[in-house]
């Protein structure tokens, strides 16, 4: 069983399991797209030669048709993949159609010269499949079909002799291009998955799972730079009297008292929201496109509510309280630190006035 599992993971999967690649199939139809619009490049300059080739040198002329017609299809692919969308099916779709367009050109070159075993199609089939990330069993048919359609013609227009040879060459290779094309697949895919992982690891707080401080300054500069919206509304708030309860209880029960709240963050905000552990003991949370101060008083009191109720210390009768500075944006500021200023002063009012535990910020 374990061993079908991972025939099935590698000819489905690239070699990872189902979920992970489902994750990172976008990235996947991002790096085709790069590597073969720079392979259409390449084919223009590749049939623009052989054709320029084919017009002075007798030998070749027999081929020029067909250099011509792939120069055509070259020119109009890498044209479209100047105006698709990366992470575009249709591009997807374009990289399939421009293998089996070179399967058949295989075909043509090899009917041309009935009396030599193929060589260009053999080398495609070698080419083709290292040079797309894909579910590797659609390569698989496509070879395959690509296998069968050369032979069943080949046997129409060649010698049986050579058709022979050429039968035993394909054969051999196209399980070979199979066998590549997992491969490949696998290696590459494999680099995604690096790749992630060492962008979450950046990216995230290790103690509360949320973002860090970079991601959160990160991701509240790219809102403030966005022309297209001018509201949102800064949460900063820290816990009251950290470092007593790091005193009592230790640093490890300070350490839960954090993942606590942070668990409660996580559960309060939805993706969209930005929300993360500044440092230390302080958090911040981001509301994008809204700048209603009854939100903004209704948030911070439900961040006090799960605080108080849900975040505990070992002593069940001492409560943790945090103290929040609301900064309300106006589309001005252009950069986190002027609006974190803003929270930051009504965050130490806030500390002060033993009878609110949130203030919104006011010149
Ligand atoms: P205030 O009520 O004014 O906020 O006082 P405070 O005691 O909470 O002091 P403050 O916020 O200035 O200090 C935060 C403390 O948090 C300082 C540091 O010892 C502690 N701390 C910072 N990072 C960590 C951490 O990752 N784990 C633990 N357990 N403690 C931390
Ligand atoms: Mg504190």
């Amino acid at each position: 069983m374990k061993v079908l599992r991972l025939i099935r993971n590698y000819f489905f999967y690239c070699g990872i399991e189902r979920e992970e690649y489902r994750e990172l199939k976008r990235d996947a139809y991002i790096s085709n797209f790069k590597l073969w619009r720079a392979l259409h490049i390449m084919l223009v300059v590749v049939f623009a030669t052989l054709f320029i080739s084919s017009l002075l040198n007798g030998l070749m002329s027999v081929n020029r048709l067909f250099y011509l017609a792939a120069l055509l299809y070259s020119v109009g692919a890498a044209l479209c993949f100047f105006i698709l969308k990366k992470d575009s099916l249709i591009a997807q779709f374009l990289i399939y159609l421009t293998i089996s367009l070179l399967f058949l050109l295989g075909c043509f070159v090899t009917a041309n010269k009935p009396e030599l075993p193929a060589t260009a199609f053999i080398v495609f089939i070698l080419i083709a499949p290292m040079f797309m990330i894909d579910k590797p069993y659609f390569m698989a048919i496509e070879l395959s079909v690509a296998a069968i359609v050369f032979l069943v013609w080949m046997y129409q227009v060649k010698p049986f002799e050579i058709w022979r040879i050429d039968l035993i060459n394909v054969l051999m290779f196209t399980p070979v291009g199979v066998v590549l094309n997992v491969l490949a697949n696998s290696i590459r895919i494999k680099e995604f998955v690096l790749t992630r992982q060492i962008n979450i690891q950046k990216d995230t707080d290790e103690l509360t799972g949320l973002k860090n401080k970079s991601a959160l300054t990160r991701a509240i500069n790219r809102f403030l730079s966005d022309d297209s919206t001018d509201k949102g509304i800064m949460f900063l708030f820290d816990i009251d009297r950290f470092k007593a309860i790091n005193d009592t209880y230790g640093h490890d029960v300070g350490d839960d008292v954090i993942s606590q709240l942070g668990r409660q963050l996580g559960g309060l905000f939805t993706a969209d929201e930005i929300v993360g552990r500044f440092g230390g003991d302080e958090f911040i949370v981001f509301l994008k496109n809204t700048d209603d101060r009854e939100k903004a008083c209704s948030v911070a009191r439900d961040i006090l509510r799960v605080t108080e109720e849900n975040v505990t210390l070992p002593d069940r009768a001492q409560k943790v309280d945090v103290s929040i500075g609301i900064a309300i944006y106006s589309g001005s500021e252009t950069d986190y630190s002027k609006i974190f200023r803003k929270a930051d002063k009504a965050m130490y009012r806030a500390k002060a006035d033993p009878e609110n535990k949130y203030c919104i910020f006011s010149e």
